[in-house]
Protein backbone atom coordinates (compact mmCIF):
# COMPACT_ATOMS: atom_id res chain seq x y z
CA UNK A 1 0.00 0.00 0.00
CA UNK A 2 1.39 3.47 -0.76
CA UNK A 3 0.90 6.33 1.61
CA UNK A 4 -1.46 8.73 1.38
CA UNK A 5 1.21 11.18 1.56
CA UNK A 6 2.84 9.94 -1.72
CA UNK A 7 -0.77 9.42 -2.98
CA UNK A 8 -0.93 12.78 -3.09
CA UNK A 9 2.76 13.74 -4.10
CA UNK A 10 1.81 11.97 -7.47
CA UNK A 11 -1.52 13.91 -7.52
CA UNK A 12 0.58 17.13 -7.24
CA UNK A 13 3.00 15.90 -9.96
CA UNK A 14 -0.09 14.87 -12.58
CA UNK A 15 -0.84 18.64 -11.99
CA UNK A 16 2.19 19.88 -12.21
CA UNK A 17 2.39 17.97 -15.49
CA UNK A 18 -0.76 19.34 -16.75
CA UNK A 19 0.16 22.84 -16.01
CA UNK A 20 3.05 22.60 -18.15
CA UNK A 21 1.71 20.86 -20.65
CA UNK A 22 3.62 17.63 -20.83
CA UNK A 23 1.04 15.05 -21.72
CA UNK A 24 1.19 14.18 -25.83
CA UNK A 25 -0.54 11.87 -27.94
CA UNK A 26 0.35 8.80 -29.74
CA UNK A 27 -1.96 7.66 -32.45
CA UNK A 28 -2.11 3.90 -33.69
CA UNK A 29 -3.74 3.26 -37.00
CA UNK A 30 -6.73 1.35 -37.28
CA UNK A 31 -7.40 -0.93 -40.79
CA UNK A 32 -10.23 -1.74 -42.66
CA UNK A 33 -9.36 -5.28 -43.11
CA UNK A 34 -11.88 -5.88 -45.59
CA UNK A 35 -10.14 -3.24 -48.06
CA UNK A 36 -6.75 -2.76 -46.93
CA UNK A 37 -7.29 0.90 -46.42
CA UNK A 38 -6.09 3.22 -43.22
CA UNK A 39 -9.10 4.74 -41.98
CA UNK A 40 -9.03 6.00 -38.60
CA UNK A 41 -6.67 6.45 -35.61
CA UNK A 42 -6.55 5.89 -31.69
CA UNK A 43 -5.63 8.45 -30.33
CA UNK A 44 -3.29 7.34 -26.76
CA UNK A 45 -2.18 9.81 -24.24
CA UNK A 46 1.54 9.30 -22.61
CA UNK A 47 3.09 11.94 -20.19
CA UNK A 48 6.56 13.77 -21.21
CA UNK A 49 7.98 13.49 -17.82
CA UNK A 50 11.06 14.95 -17.09
CA UNK A 51 13.01 13.30 -14.88
CA UNK A 52 11.49 9.33 -15.39
CA UNK A 53 11.26 10.00 -19.54
CA UNK A 54 8.06 8.90 -21.43
CA UNK A 55 4.97 7.60 -18.92
CA UNK A 56 2.70 5.07 -19.94
CA UNK A 57 -1.41 5.81 -19.15
CA UNK A 58 -1.78 2.54 -17.36
CA UNK A 59 0.30 4.11 -14.50
CA UNK A 60 -1.52 7.66 -14.38
CA UNK A 61 -4.84 6.98 -15.33
CA UNK A 62 -5.99 5.22 -12.43
CA UNK A 63 -5.00 8.54 -10.09
CA UNK A 64 -6.29 11.15 -12.74
CA UNK A 65 -9.77 9.24 -12.08
CA UNK A 66 -9.58 9.24 -8.39
CA UNK A 67 -8.61 12.68 -8.40
CA UNK A 68 -10.69 14.06 -10.40
CA UNK A 69 -7.89 15.39 -12.58
CA UNK A 70 -8.73 13.27 -15.77
CA UNK A 71 -11.62 16.01 -16.59
CA UNK A 72 -8.65 18.28 -17.45
CA UNK A 73 -6.49 16.08 -18.69
CA UNK A 74 -9.40 14.44 -20.91
CA UNK A 75 -10.24 17.99 -22.48
CA UNK A 76 -6.68 18.45 -23.04
CA UNK A 77 -6.34 15.26 -24.60
CA UNK A 78 -9.87 15.73 -27.16
CA UNK A 79 -8.20 19.13 -27.80
CA UNK A 80 -4.89 17.94 -29.34
CA UNK A 81 -6.68 15.26 -30.89
CA UNK A 82 -9.12 17.34 -32.61
CA UNK A 83 -6.33 19.76 -33.92
CA UNK A 84 -4.31 17.07 -35.04
CA UNK A 85 -7.07 16.00 -37.48
CA UNK A 86 -7.54 19.52 -38.29
CA UNK A 87 -3.52 19.53 -39.37
CA UNK A 88 -4.24 16.33 -40.87
CA UNK A 89 -7.38 17.43 -42.95
CA UNK A 90 -5.33 20.55 -44.11
CA UNK A 91 -3.03 17.78 -45.71
CA UNK A 92 -5.48 16.21 -47.60
CA UNK A 93 -5.86 13.46 -44.98
CA UNK A 94 -9.33 14.51 -44.06
CA UNK A 95 -11.65 11.25 -44.03
CA UNK A 96 -9.49 9.93 -40.89
CA UNK A 97 -11.38 9.07 -38.26
CA UNK A 98 -9.72 9.77 -34.97
CA UNK A 99 -10.78 7.93 -31.63
CA UNK A 100 -10.53 8.78 -28.25
CA UNK A 101 -10.83 7.54 -25.09
CA UNK A 102 -13.29 8.53 -22.18
CA UNK A 103 -13.30 7.38 -18.92
CA UNK A 104 -16.15 6.61 -16.91
CA UNK A 105 -15.62 9.81 -14.65
CA UNK A 106 -15.41 11.93 -17.22
CA UNK A 107 -19.15 10.59 -18.85
CA UNK A 108 -20.38 10.93 -15.88
CA UNK A 109 -19.66 14.38 -15.44
CA UNK A 110 -22.24 16.77 -15.60
CA UNK A 111 -21.36 19.42 -18.84
CA UNK A 112 -19.33 16.97 -20.78
CA UNK A 113 -21.44 17.14 -23.81
CA UNK A 114 -21.23 20.80 -23.76
CA UNK A 115 -17.20 20.90 -22.92
CA UNK A 116 -17.00 18.26 -25.97
CA UNK A 117 -18.91 20.90 -28.19
CA UNK A 118 -17.00 23.74 -27.36
CA UNK A 119 -13.90 22.09 -28.21
CA UNK A 120 -15.55 20.86 -31.71
CA UNK A 121 -16.43 24.07 -32.31
CA UNK A 122 -13.07 25.64 -31.28
CA UNK A 123 -10.89 23.56 -32.64
CA UNK A 124 -13.17 23.65 -35.70
CA UNK A 125 -13.44 19.39 -36.13
CA UNK A 126 -16.12 18.07 -38.07
CA UNK A 127 -17.68 16.11 -35.46
CA UNK A 128 -18.66 12.95 -37.81
CA UNK A 129 -14.55 12.41 -37.93
CA UNK A 130 -14.34 11.75 -33.67
CA UNK A 131 -14.98 8.71 -32.01
CA UNK A 132 -15.47 8.46 -28.25
CA UNK A 133 -14.14 5.24 -26.92
CA UNK A 134 -16.04 4.09 -23.79
CA UNK A 135 -15.27 0.68 -21.91
CA UNK A 136 -18.23 -1.36 -20.29
CA UNK A 137 -17.98 -0.17 -16.69
CA UNK A 138 -19.45 2.85 -17.39
CA UNK A 139 -22.84 0.68 -17.69
CA UNK A 140 -23.05 0.91 -13.85
CA UNK A 141 -25.18 3.67 -13.98
CA UNK A 142 -26.76 3.09 -17.39
CA UNK A 143 -29.51 5.94 -16.57
CA UNK A 144 -26.96 8.02 -15.95
CA UNK A 145 -24.52 7.44 -18.97
CA UNK A 146 -27.35 7.55 -20.92
CA UNK A 147 -28.19 11.07 -21.40
CA UNK A 148 -24.36 11.80 -22.09
CA UNK A 149 -24.52 9.41 -24.61
CA UNK A 150 -27.52 10.91 -26.72
CA UNK A 151 -25.70 14.35 -26.38
CA UNK A 152 -22.69 13.01 -28.25
CA UNK A 153 -24.81 11.08 -30.64
CA UNK A 154 -26.78 14.52 -31.56
CA UNK A 155 -23.42 16.39 -31.70
CA UNK A 156 -22.89 13.88 -34.64
CA UNK A 157 -19.78 12.49 -32.90
CA UNK A 158 -19.97 8.12 -32.61
CA UNK A 159 -19.13 6.06 -30.21
CA UNK A 160 -17.66 2.64 -29.79
CA UNK A 161 -17.51 0.44 -26.85
CA UNK A 162 -13.72 -0.78 -25.80
CA UNK A 163 -12.65 -3.70 -24.31
CA UNK A 164 -15.67 -5.45 -24.94
CA UNK A 165 -16.33 -8.76 -23.40
CA UNK A 166 -14.14 -8.29 -20.28
CA UNK A 167 -16.77 -5.92 -17.88
CA UNK A 168 -20.26 -5.77 -17.17
CA UNK A 169 -21.58 -8.02 -20.16
CA UNK A 170 -25.31 -7.68 -20.02
CA UNK A 171 -26.16 -7.82 -23.74
CA UNK A 172 -29.57 -5.86 -23.08
CA UNK A 173 -28.04 -2.52 -22.98
CA UNK A 174 -26.34 -3.22 -26.10
CA UNK A 175 -29.65 -3.09 -27.71
CA UNK A 176 -30.74 0.49 -25.57
CA UNK A 177 -27.32 2.24 -26.11
CA UNK A 178 -26.83 4.41 -28.63
CA UNK A 179 -23.22 2.88 -29.74
CA UNK A 180 -21.93 2.47 -33.33
CA UNK A 181 -19.24 -0.31 -32.73
CA UNK A 182 -17.87 -3.01 -30.39
CA UNK A 183 -13.85 -3.19 -30.22
CA UNK A 184 -13.10 -7.18 -29.15
CA UNK A 185 -11.00 -6.69 -26.60
CA UNK A 186 -6.82 -7.70 -27.37
CA UNK A 187 -6.84 -10.77 -24.46
CA UNK A 188 -8.92 -12.07 -26.43
CA UNK A 189 -7.14 -11.47 -29.85
CA UNK A 190 -3.87 -12.61 -28.47
CA UNK A 191 -4.81 -16.22 -28.16
CA UNK A 192 -7.79 -16.41 -30.44
CA UNK A 193 -5.64 -18.75 -32.60
CA UNK A 194 -4.60 -21.20 -29.83
CA UNK A 195 -7.76 -21.59 -27.43
CA UNK A 196 -10.26 -22.56 -29.07
CA UNK A 197 -12.53 -21.11 -26.41
CA UNK A 198 -11.41 -17.64 -26.65
CA UNK A 199 -11.75 -18.37 -30.93
CA UNK A 200 -14.97 -18.72 -30.38
CA UNK A 201 -15.43 -15.96 -28.54
CA UNK A 202 -14.18 -13.69 -30.80
CA UNK A 203 -16.52 -15.43 -33.78
CA UNK A 204 -19.64 -14.62 -31.06
CA UNK A 205 -18.36 -11.06 -30.19
CA UNK A 206 -18.33 -10.65 -34.30
CA UNK A 207 -22.03 -12.42 -34.92
CA UNK A 208 -23.50 -10.34 -31.98
CA UNK A 209 -22.16 -7.49 -33.27
CA UNK A 210 -23.63 -7.91 -36.60
CA UNK A 211 -26.46 -8.67 -35.55
CA UNK A 212 -27.28 -5.76 -33.62
CA UNK A 213 -26.09 -3.70 -36.69
CA UNK A 214 -22.59 -2.43 -35.16
CA UNK A 215 -19.50 -2.63 -36.61
CA UNK A 216 -16.63 -4.46 -35.26
CA UNK A 217 -13.04 -3.90 -34.57
CA UNK A 218 -10.67 -6.10 -33.20
CA UNK A 219 -7.62 -4.82 -31.28
CA UNK A 220 -4.36 -6.65 -30.02
CA UNK A 221 -4.05 -7.99 -33.86
CA UNK A 222 -0.32 -8.75 -33.57
CA UNK A 223 0.15 -12.10 -35.79
CA UNK A 224 -1.13 -12.69 -39.67
CA UNK A 225 -3.44 -15.74 -38.23
CA UNK A 226 -5.15 -13.38 -35.69
CA UNK A 227 -5.65 -11.23 -38.96
CA UNK A 228 -6.58 -14.03 -41.15
CA UNK A 229 -9.15 -15.31 -38.30
CA UNK A 230 -10.62 -12.25 -38.17
CA UNK A 231 -11.07 -11.63 -41.86
CA UNK A 232 -12.58 -15.59 -42.25
CA UNK A 233 -15.18 -14.21 -39.77
CA UNK A 234 -16.07 -10.87 -41.41
CA UNK A 235 -14.96 -8.19 -38.76
CA UNK A 236 -14.47 -4.87 -40.57
CA UNK A 237 -11.57 -3.19 -38.79
CA UNK A 238 -8.18 -4.13 -37.08
CA UNK A 239 -5.48 -2.74 -34.85
CA UNK A 240 -2.57 -3.78 -33.30
CA UNK A 241 1.03 -4.57 -33.23
CA UNK A 242 1.03 -6.30 -36.99
CA UNK A 243 -0.24 -2.98 -38.51
CA UNK A 244 1.95 -0.71 -35.78
CA UNK A 245 3.03 0.66 -32.64
CA UNK A 246 0.71 3.90 -31.56
CA UNK A 247 3.33 6.36 -33.00
CA UNK A 248 3.91 9.89 -33.15
CA UNK A 249 1.76 12.73 -35.24
CA UNK A 250 4.76 12.83 -37.70
CA UNK A 251 5.85 9.35 -37.93
CA UNK A 252 2.20 8.41 -38.30
CA UNK A 253 1.73 10.40 -41.39
CA UNK A 254 5.01 8.96 -43.14
CA UNK A 255 4.00 5.03 -42.46
CA UNK A 256 0.71 5.59 -44.06
CA UNK A 257 1.26 4.30 -47.21
CA UNK A 258 3.46 1.44 -46.10
CA UNK A 259 0.20 0.05 -43.98
CA UNK A 260 -2.36 -0.10 -46.73
CA UNK A 261 0.09 -1.75 -48.98
CA UNK A 262 0.22 -4.81 -45.77
P1 LIG B 1 -7.02 0.73 -24.56
O1 LIG B 1 -7.92 1.86 -24.90
O2 LIG B 1 -7.61 -0.63 -24.52
O3 LIG B 1 -5.84 0.84 -25.62
C1 LIG B 1 -5.15 -0.26 -26.14
C2 LIG B 1 -3.78 -0.45 -25.49
O4 LIG B 1 -3.16 -1.61 -26.06
C3 LIG B 1 -2.81 0.70 -25.73
O5 LIG B 1 -1.95 0.77 -24.59
C4 LIG B 1 -2.04 0.21 -26.96
O6 LIG B 1 -0.75 0.80 -27.08
C5 LIG B 1 -1.94 -1.26 -26.69
N1 LIG B 1 -1.87 -2.06 -27.93
C6 LIG B 1 -2.32 -1.75 -29.17
N2 LIG B 1 -2.11 -2.74 -30.05
C7 LIG B 1 -1.48 -3.73 -29.36
C8 LIG B 1 -0.98 -5.05 -29.71
O7 LIG B 1 -1.07 -5.50 -30.86
N3 LIG B 1 -0.41 -5.78 -28.71
C9 LIG B 1 -0.29 -5.31 -27.44
N4 LIG B 1 0.31 -6.09 -26.53
N5 LIG B 1 -0.76 -4.08 -27.06
C10 LIG B 1 -1.33 -3.31 -28.01
P2 LIG B 1 -1.62 2.17 -23.90
O8 LIG B 1 -1.39 3.22 -24.94
O9 LIG B 1 -0.55 1.93 -22.89
O10 LIG B 1 -2.98 2.54 -23.17
C11 LIG B 1 -3.45 1.76 -22.09
C12 LIG B 1 -4.84 2.19 -21.67
O11 LIG B 1 -4.83 3.51 -21.10
C13 LIG B 1 -5.85 2.26 -22.82
O12 LIG B 1 -6.32 0.98 -23.13
C14 LIG B 1 -6.90 3.18 -22.23
O13 LIG B 1 -7.77 2.45 -21.41
C15 LIG B 1 -6.07 4.12 -21.38
N6 LIG B 1 -5.87 5.39 -22.09
C16 LIG B 1 -4.94 5.70 -23.03
N7 LIG B 1 -5.09 6.98 -23.45
C17 LIG B 1 -6.13 7.48 -22.77
C18 LIG B 1 -6.79 8.77 -22.75
O14 LIG B 1 -6.45 9.71 -23.48
N8 LIG B 1 -7.85 8.91 -21.89
C19 LIG B 1 -8.28 7.90 -21.08
N9 LIG B 1 -9.31 8.13 -20.28
N10 LIG B 1 -7.71 6.69 -21.09
C20 LIG B 1 -6.63 6.48 -21.91
CA1 LIG C 1 -9.34 2.33 -26.47
CA1 LIG D 1 -9.27 -1.67 -25.56
CA1 LIG E 1 -7.73 -1.67 -21.98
Amino acid sequence: MESSSSATKQECELRRGLQEEEFFLHYQPRMNIRTGEMMGAEALVRWSHPEYGVVYPDTFIPLAETTGLIIPLGEEVLRQACLQHKEWEMQGLGSIVVSVNFSPRQIYESGIVENVATILHETGMDPKFLEIEITENVMIDVDHVLGSLRGFKALGVSISLDDFGTGYSSLSYLKNLPIDKLKIDQSFVFTSTSDMNDQSLVKTIIAIGHQLNLGVVAEGVETREHLVLLQRNLCEEAQGYLFSKPVPASVFKEQMRVWEGM
